[in-house]
């Protein structure tokens, strides 16, 4: 406990998908004036569906990273392909492994590998389907390339269970403490897929002795091109930060 004392929280929140710069900027601005650090965003979004919107791509990370610097966040953005692994790690200062790809060893041995020489950060998700230990695994093919940096995110996971996106395996976030010394993060958005259950998710996850936790944040919910319905507005996400604080500070913890 006296360790849980002085680890900070940190919110990583952000919209689904880079949209605009306009977009962007009036979630950096609203994370800023809540006094947190990491802005995420979308730029090579993974859809079930080709027919979906797949993100802005090239011009998605340019605008990332621009408003981060812009507002001083740090930022993050899912690596989906070998190709586009330099050009990530040189724009933004986490590159995030998405649930599809948890297993795609070579895109882990790729980023493994660019990490390990620019430090950057690498966030790892886990599978819908994987079991932790398998997840655990994954993350050893970052480690082992010498990435020093790596952290976990449960995501949920594919059950019998409809009520929800996906199954919020929260008892992850002990397990994982007990077995590996990553740090470990909650994307309290994906498994809600509705974002009135976002709040009591994100609560639990902290509850559990999260590191970090992950929150999609759009300033227009219900016009986002992807994942609409699980997103907050800026208000909802202010709100919830303020009931984080007072959570976080019962538990001995900040947020940053
Ligand atoms: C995301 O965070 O944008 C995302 C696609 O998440 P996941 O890989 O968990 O589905
Ligand atoms: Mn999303």
């Amino acid at each position: 406990m006296a360790e849980q004392t002085q680890r900070p929280i940190t919110i990583i929140a952000g919209p689904c998908a880079v949209e605009s710069e306009e977009q962007l900027s009036s979630v950096a601005e609203t994370i800023r004036e809540a006094g947190l650090s990491w802005l995420r965003g979308g730029t090579f979004k993974p859809r079930t569906s080709p027919y979906s919107f797949q993100g802005l791509g090239d011009e998605g990370l340019s605008i990332l990273s621009a408003i981060g610097k812009r507002f001083g966040l740090s930022t993050i953005t899912e690596v989906v392909d070998v190709a586009h692994v330099e050009m990530i790690d040189k724009s933004v200062d986490c590159l995030q492994i998405g649930m599809r790809n948890m297993a795609n060893y070579e895109l882990l041995k790729a980023v493994g590998n660019a990490t390990a020489k620019s430090g950057k950060h690498v966030l790892l998700k886990r599978g819908m389907a994987a079991t932790i230990s398998e997840w655990l695994a994954a993350s050893e093919y970052l480690t082992t390339a010498g990435s020093t940096h790596v952290m976990l995110c449960e995501r949920g996971i594919r059950t019998f269970e409809t009520a929800t996106r996906f199954t919020l395996d929260i008892a992850a976030v002990p397990i994982v403490h007990k077995l590996s010394i990553l740090p470990v993060c909650v994307d309290v958005s994906h498994p809600a897929g509705q974002s009135d259950l976002v709040p009591a998710l994100a609560k639990a996850a902290v509850a559990a002795g999260c590191d970090a936790l992950m929150i999609e944040v759009h300033p227009d919910p219900p016009h986002a091109l992807s994942d609409g319905p699980q997103q907050l507005t800026l208000s909802q996400f202010s709100q919830l930060v303020d009931e984080l604080r007072t959570l976080a500070a019962a538990l001995g913890r900040e947020l940053r």
